[in-house]
């Protein structure tokens, strides 16, 4: 018998309908998945307080005292319920909007309780609003009160009185078993190696502890847990990869590069771009798979880095592709890697969404027969018509747009899996990549191609839009060309759409005498294709856009960028967003214009936004300030795992040693057939069985 044969219905307290709900809500099905939904947060109960005492920051407060009067106020809904509570030196009021008659009813003057919660202040007065109130029988002494667990709970189960009191008590039912079926899950060599609380105290510790100190020891066991078991299923699948996916064997440097090289490139490399080509050579020439993650921020020329990799597939007799996230940016990559390869020899063809069926025919045929050399396009390119004579590289530009299972349809176009390099600007911080692409090797390109000045960066309030109209105004007379930037709302395509239009009039208003482009996300491919060309050729000077234009677009040109309530971006985002500008030889410029009212993340995030150009100090903040499941470019696929208690931001560390430990176990036994390493076998079926995902990060 064991905690994850219980169903979760017949664990006391529970019962089919709250079953239903937890099953629902919280993905609780049986009763060791109710033991793993730890707390959230502990409310030390261990001391009582004197209401003077009170401070704004306290996040609880336990009194000891007794209610001198009720008062209602007010009438029909609008009617609250006061008391006055004294703890014999002070008083503080208690408030209730609902539940006035049992309030009434069950608490009286003149009786010794306990009140518990959070103070707050109120018209120059500190109040509770709906306090706990106990009589001191009813509690334990406070030191054995110790840290009360809360825990999460949605609305739903709020309103079906399956609060956090009542989690806690279904899961304080469930302890005198976990001591009798709890299983430990890390072999006895590793606990003692670390000194790590055995799992069945680590649970009965992380929910109901006993001190500070054993909740901390609870929390460091069942985190390095999380940290090691991921660790140890990459590890073990790239151990897996290298044995036995052999790579298309690439070693020319031919014709086609060579020329290119010497002949076609309008700059030289810089030396990042150099050591990268070098990176992905030595890879894709030794009969490898290559798969590799490629680092770069916004502007620091990853496109001819790409395109150097494919001339390499090409002179080698493969076939070669790059796939862009958006019809413009595959457009875009398109007409410049058809300029760069004019008289080369090497053919070069678009497939997009767009791309008509007649054209598509001996589009098709070309790459079947090898007559094509190169396909750009957007995820067109998967579609299973889609078929190649040879196809040995694909790139993937901007690779978080993409998901798992996109990606690995490429893998399939050719009998063996052909190289991969994914591009990405969103800078992944190295805690993050080491346990999201622990099996990708990872080339970074931190120099940006020379002549480059950094984008000035302010943030404006709404009413200094005069001011700005009249900037705008002396940049366009003077050349340059501006992108206004509206957010996309999620929640309402139509106030996206309404957003942007209204930016549109507003802006061809303002500047009569100037040219205006609009694109967002419900024109027709054709349209958008046609709005963009007009403001690359100059033809229009200001482009109002939402945020299709977010990746990849290069307009040297454009040099001012104002992005319209910034305060809807993460961070992340506005720094994409931002590497449209400062392409070109002139200063540019980038205006994050907000509202008054901010809340103070997204203070701190403009703070850094115009502070720093750097994409691994924005991204290592963003991961700080939003922690790593919201982090953009993880955020569409999600992390492929969950992680309950560890943090990728705050827990670098420990992941380190969790990786390098996981690399001495399997080095020593790389099958984990070593009795002592039965659990680690038994421990990782479970995992890859249950978890999202887990088999397959690539
Ligand atoms: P990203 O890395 O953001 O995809 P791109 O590949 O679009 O950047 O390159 C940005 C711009 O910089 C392009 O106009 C490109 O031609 C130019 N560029 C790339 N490498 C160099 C270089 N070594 N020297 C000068 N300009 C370069
Ligand atoms: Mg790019």
């Amino acid at each position: 018998m064991s905690l994850a044969a219980i169903d979760i219905k017949f664990v006391p307290g529970v019962g089919p309908k709250r079953a239903e709900m937890l099953a629902k809500e919280l993905n609780i099905h049986t009763a060791e998945d109710m033991l793993l939904h730890y707390p959230y947060k502990y409310v030390d109960r261990s001391r009582f307080y004197y209401l003077h005492e009170i401070s704004q920051d306290m996040p609880h407060i336990q009194v000891k005292g007794q209610i001198v009067a009720f008062n209602k106020i007010g009438e029909g809904r609008q009617q609250r319920l006061s008391a006055i509570f004294t703890d014999g030196k002070s008083n503080i009021e208690l408030v209730w909007f609902q539940g006035i008659r049992f309030i009434l009813d069950k608490y009286k003057t003149g009786i010794n309780y306990i009140v518990f919660g959070k103070p707050s202040f109120f018209n120059g007065k500190y109040n509770i609003v709906h306090p706990e109130i106990d009589l001191p029988s009813q509690l334990p002494p406070p030191e054995q009160m110790g840290l009360q667990p809360f825990y999460n709970t949605s609305e739903r189960m709020k309103t079906g009185y399956l609060n956090s009191k009542a989690i806690q008590k279904i899961i304080q039912g469930l302890m005198p078993k976990v001591k009798e079926l709890v299983t430990e899950t890390l072999p006895a060599y590793i606990l003692q190696e670390f000194k790590l609380m055995n799992l069945s105290d680590s649970l009965m510790n992380i929910h109901f502890p006993k001190n500070t100190q054993a909740l901390n020891k609870a929390r460091q066991r069942l985190k390095f847990e999380e940290l090691f078991y991921i660790q140890l299923n990459i590890l073990q699948q790239t151990k897996w990869r290298e044995q036995n996916i052999a790579g298309f064997v690439m070693p020319k440097v031919g014709q086609h590069f060579n020329n290119f090289y010497h002949k076609a490139l309008p700059f030289s490399l810089t030396n990042a771009q150099k050591r990268v080509v070098k990176e992905i050579h030595t890879d894709i020439s030794n009969g490898k798979h290559m798969n590799r993650l490629l680092q770069g921020d916004v502007g620091s020329g990853k496109t001819i880095v790409a395109l150097m990799a494919l001339l390499i597939a090409v002179d080698n007799g493969f076939q070669g592709c790059l796939m862009a996230p958006t019809e413009i940016l595959a457009n875009q990559h398109y007409d410049s890697i058809a300029t760069l390869l004019k008289n080369s020899g090497v053919q070069v063809a678009l497939l997009t969404g767009s791309t008509k069926a007649k054209d598509r025919e001996p589009l098709h045929a070309a790459l079947r027969s090898g007559e094509l050399h190169l396909l750009i396009g957007t995820h067109a390119l998967i579609e299973d018509t889609v078929q190649f004579q040879n196809l040995g590289m694909v790139i993937i530009d901007e690779q978080h747009r993409f998901g798992v299972e996109q990606r690995a349809k490429l893998w399939k176009k050719n009998v063996k899996p052909p190289h991969i390099l994914v591009m990405t600007a969103t800078p992944i911080p190295r805690t993050l990549a080491m346990t999201l692409y622990g099996d990708l090797s990872v080339s970074v390109i931190d120099e940006l191609p020379p002549g480059r000045k950094p984008v000035q960066t302010y943030h404006y309030y709404e009413n200094k839009r005069n001011a700005l109209n009249g900037f705008l105004h002396r940049q366009i007379k003077a050349g340059r060309q501006v992108y206004i930037v509206y957010p996309l709302i999620e929640e309402s395509e139509k106030m996206d759409l309404q957003n942007a239009t209204e930016g549109y009039e507003y802006f061809r208003e303002s500047f009569p005498e100037f040219k205006v482009s609009l694109v967002h996300g419900r024109l027709k491919a054709a349209e958008k294709d046609h709005q963009m060309q007009l403001f690359v050729k100059g033809e229009t000077n200001i482009m109002v856009a939402t945020t299709v234009i977010e990746v990849g677009v290069n307009v040297p040109n454009a040099s001012v960028m104002v992005i319209e309530n910034a305060e809807r971006f993460g961070l992340s985002q506005l720094h994409q967003l931002r590497g449209r500008v400062g392409r070109g030889a002139e200063q540019s410029f980038c205006i994050l214009l907000t509202g008054y009212k901010l809340a103070t993340d997204t203070r701190k995030r403009l703070d850094i936004m115009t502070r720093s150009n750097d994409g691994f100090e924005i991204a290592e903040a963003d991961l700080q300030l939003r922690g790593p499941g919201d982090l953009e470019g993880t955020q569409q696929s999600g992390l492929p795992f969950e992680l309950k208690l560890a943090n990728l931001a705050r827990d670098g560390k420990m992941l380190e040693i969790a990786r390098n430990f996981a690399m001495e176990v399997l080095e020593k036994d790389p099958q984990l057939e070593n009795p002592d390493n039965a659990i680690l076998q038994r421990q990782l079926k479970k995992l890859k069985t249950h978890t999202h995902n887990w088999g397959q990060i690539s």
